[in-house]
């Protein structure tokens, strides 16, 4: 048993990334391109979607991305959406699309996806950016960012991850399905678990890589980690706690008291992967600037 895991400070990481952008962002403007463009599409009044939009404004404006936010009602129609992204992607000034989901129920959100065009595909959802992750020898233009933030915080916490064994827990479109395509580019040996898989202890005690995007809270206990195992908590749920000023407190998909004392590093929640996320998203949009000049 270790004597305590080394604690990945996905705060400081991105942080050093935000930077990276910023100065980034201060050379191309002057080089005298145009500044680099964000636009934002919320549908509807969904307080969680509401602040997750508005955070990444803020953290465009820090890093002298310019923003654009849209909003639309709630009642707005899969034409009014797509044509409202036709008309981003037309505008020369804006180079990242990003559709803040989930999307109301009624709207295709797979066509709203595919109507932006994979060079403004900042979020990296557009089937054919995920296509093109999930080929050899393919690339896609941009990775989604949550899992491109765990990538990061992966490679400054273990030294290859060539032949180890990765375990994804949860296979969803934004965060277990791309994270387990990119573990497999990185040579790993990935396995996939989701709702209906087996005896989850027995498979999460073979990992030397374990990330967990299921959204149960503590669901993973310290018992099941692999001892030096590296730990990855991209669950972020809330339990009531009466001792906080909102009622609640965020916790992971892994008890963290009882992991980090079995793992070798692991991220806490908050300040794990949370703060990588808008840190990729910042990186993405430069990106898609300098691509399309
Ligand atoms: P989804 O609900 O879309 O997917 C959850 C996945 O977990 C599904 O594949 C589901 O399986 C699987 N699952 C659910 N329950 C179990 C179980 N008991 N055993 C095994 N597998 C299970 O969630 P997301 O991927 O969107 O998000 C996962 C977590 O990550 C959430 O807590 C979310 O808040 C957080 N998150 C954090 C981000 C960040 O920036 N830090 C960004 C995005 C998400 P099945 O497919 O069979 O239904």
């Amino acid at each position: 048993m270790s004597s305590g895991a080394k604690i990945i400070d996905g705060a400081a990481i991105a942080e050093s990334i935000r930077a990276e952008v910023g100065k980034g962002v201060s050379e191309w403007v002057a080089s005298g391109r145009a500044r680099p463009g964000l636009a934002t599409v919320l549908v509807g009044d969904n307080p969680a979607s509401q602040s997750y939009v508005k955070s990444k404004q803020k953290a465009c404006q820090e890093v002298g991305i310019a923003s654009f936010g849209y909003t639309l009602p709630a009642t707005a129609s899969q034409s009014e959406v797509e044509g409202l992204v036709a008309q981003l992607d037309n505008d020369p000034q804006v180079n990242g699309i990003l559709v803040q989901l989930p999307l109301p129920a009624g709207l295709d959100e797979e066509r709203v996806l595919r109507s932006i065009s994979i060079e403004k595909d900042v979020d990296g959802f557009h089937p054919m950016n995920i296509g093109r992750l999930a080929q050899k020898g393919r690339n896609p233009l941009f990775i989604p960012c949550t899992p491109a933030g765990i990538m990061v915080l992966l490679e400054k916490s273990i030294p290859s991850l060539v032949g180890v064994n990765a375990v994804v827990l949860g296979r969803s479109n934004i965060v277990g399905m791309p994270v387990a395509l990119l573990l497999v580019r990185a040579n790993a040996s990935v396995t996939i678990c989701h709702s209906y898989s087996r005896d989850l202890p027995g498979i999460v005690r073979g990992a030397d890589v374990l990330v967990a995007a299921v959204g149960k809270a503590e669901m993973v206990r310290g018992s099941w980690i692999k001892p030096g195992a590296v730990v990855i908590d991209v669950g972020m749920n809330r339990v009531t706690d009466a001792t906080r000023p909102r009622g609640y407190r965020l916790v992971g998909d892994v008890a963290f008291e009882e992991a980090k004392e079995i793992a070798s590093a692991i991220t806490p929640v908050p300040g794990g992967v949370g703060p990588m996320t808008i840190a990729m998203l910042l990186k993405n949009t430069l990106h898609a600037a300098q691509l399309t000049s």
